[in-house]
């Protein structure tokens, strides 16, 4: 169900100054709404399993979610005690009395001839997203509702999977605040995360746990809203930033043009880079939309709301002002944010062992981890190491036990399993030698070697640069173990007052 984008029915609310987001005078107006698989056992008026990866066609179904006669649909708490989160995590009120309503139509993939949803009384009202621009895009609603089955298409033929249907859904409807292709890029990665952080869906958008529709219109500045254009179900944060550069680019060709934008339904073709129509609306689509007479309305009181969104986690934002305060940078901040776990782990290091091992953590994780663009599957099989050993590290690194060099190898074995960082060290022989005397008998041997003539003779002479190869040769013999500060100095000494 879509709201979005009809002119004077919502007004967009710009951030900052409007003419920043002015293209040939045209301001882009963008409302995004998005569906979210919740991460539930079972599905929303059914018992079936709801996690039906790999499962045979038609296996996680039961009679409700075939649509047989006399089936009576029950609703699924934990569904609501989820929504009810997410509408935390998007600064909504949650509704003290919501209902379900049926929205009627054909097609194959909807066995009942109708879906449950939430049309008239949905359970999170309101909102806002804050985005790491500064930016902001409030949320107008978000309502719960089943999803439907799968079609496949063949040449001749089509298959019904009626394994996802009945999965229980929030679909959450921004107001449209929205200006630019990177801002909708921006929106959708930031409720990306708020959904996970709050631990309501698994997120796999590879999987269609998320999927965004995005409505575009262009208009001249003060002028109603034009006329929208819709992608449905955008899959990837690239699809929605770039095929909403796309349309607003094409709206704002047709109108220089002197054409007129038609309310269309737009696919968007990831190879060729462009939206293709689909569909043209002349009318908006009649639902019938009637209360669900066999889900009995959700009521829930204030100390209800708050049980169910207690021992909520540390959310996005609070955690980017905080690393942000002890100097971790943005792009490491980003690495951080994208595995929840990460993320936890640098503030629990902060707390117990300060601001300069916290960051210094946050750094190896963003050196030695696979980066953003690596399957879900790389970042899921990563061992985190405990906190206790990462602040073991930070101490090592901190007291020059370990070279900084050296630290990353420690770290990137402490994700493979989590032993002792000195454990490692010692089996990698990695741990730096700061025994004086132990270097003193390695820099003798380096001057005294033949190899080493010219090198000192050079260094005599005054030619410093030559000194750096002589470091080298002491780390040479302490297989990289020596503290190439005190090697330097020892040897400029030594050479300076032969
Ligand atoms: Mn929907």
């Amino acid at each position: 169900m879509t709201s979005i984008g009809n002119a004077g029915e919502h007004g967009s609310e710009i951030d900052g100054d409007a003419k920043k987001y002015l293209i040939d005078g045209y301001l882009p107006t963008i409302g995004i709404e998005c569906h979210v698989q919740l991460n539930t056992a079972t599905k929303l008026f059914s018992s079936a399993d709801n996690d039906a990866r790999d499962a045979e066609p038609n296996s996680k179904v039961t009679e409700i979610d075939f649509a047989l006669p006399g089936m009576l649909p029950v609703l699924n708490r934990e569904a609501i005690r989820k929504a009810v989160r997410a509408g935390k995590a998007l600064n909504s009120e949650i509704a003290h009395v919501s209902r379900f309503d049926r929205k009627h139509y054909f097609y194959p993939d909807l066995p009942k001839g109708y879906q449950i949803s939430q049309m008239y009384q949905p359970l999170i009202i309101g909102g806002r997203v804050d985005l790491p621009s500064g930016e902001h895009v409030r949320i107008h609603h978000a309502h719960v509702e089943e999803d439907a089955g799968k079609l496949t298409h063949y040449s001749d033929h089509t298959l019904v999977d009626l394994n996802r249907a009945g999965t229980p859904l929030i679909e959450i409807v921004s107001e449209p605040d929205i200006h630019s292709g990177t801002m909708a890029r921006a929106y959708a990665e930031e409720l990306h995360l708020l959904m996970i952080y709050a631990g309501v869906t698994e997120g796999d958008l590879y999987n269609g746990n998320m999927r965004f529709d995005v409505n575009v219109s262009v208009a001249k500045p003060g002028e109603p809203l034009g006329t929208r254009a819709e992608m449905k179900n955008l899959n990837s944060f690239r699809a929605v930033e770039k095929a909403t550069d796309y349309e607003i680019q094409r709206q704002i060709e047709v109108l220089k043009s002197g054409g007129e934008i038609k309310q269309q339904t737009r696919g968007w073709n990831e190879v060729e880079g462009k939206t293709v129509l689909q569909r043209t609306k002349e009318n908006a689509e009649d639902y019938r939309y009637m209360p669900d007479a066999d889900i009995p309305p959700v009521v829930l009181s204030n100390e209800k709301i708050a049980e169910l969104q207690a021992d909520f986690p540390i959310m996005p934002a609070e955690y980017r002002e905080r690393f942000a305060k002890i100097g971790v940078d943005d792009s490491v901040v980003r690495v951080l944010l994208n595995n929840q776990k990460l993320a936890e782990a640098v503030a629990e290091t902060q707390d117990m062992a300060g601001d300069k091992a916290a960051k210094r953590i946050a750094n190896l994780f963003s050196s030695c981890l696979p980066s953003e663009d690596d399957t879900d599957q790389a970042k899921k099989a990563l061992n985190l190491p405990s906190v206790e050993h990462l602040v073991e590290l930070a101490k090592m690194l901190d007291e020059k036990k370990i070279s900084s060099t050296n630290g990353k190898d420690v770290f990137a074995e402490m994700l493979k399993g989590d032993d002792l960082p000195i454990v490692i060290a010692k089996k990698k022989k990695l741990l730096q030698v700061s025994d004086s005397s132990a270097i003193e008998k390695m820099v003798d041997e380096v001057i005294a070697a033949p190899e080493s003539a010219k090198a000192v003779a050079d260094f005599k002479a005054g030619q410093e640069k030559v000194l750096g190869w002589l470091v080298g040769q002491v780390m040479k013999r302490s297989h990289g173990q020596a503290n190439p500060g005190m090697a330097g100095e020892m040897l400029r000494q030594k050479l300076s007052t032969k």
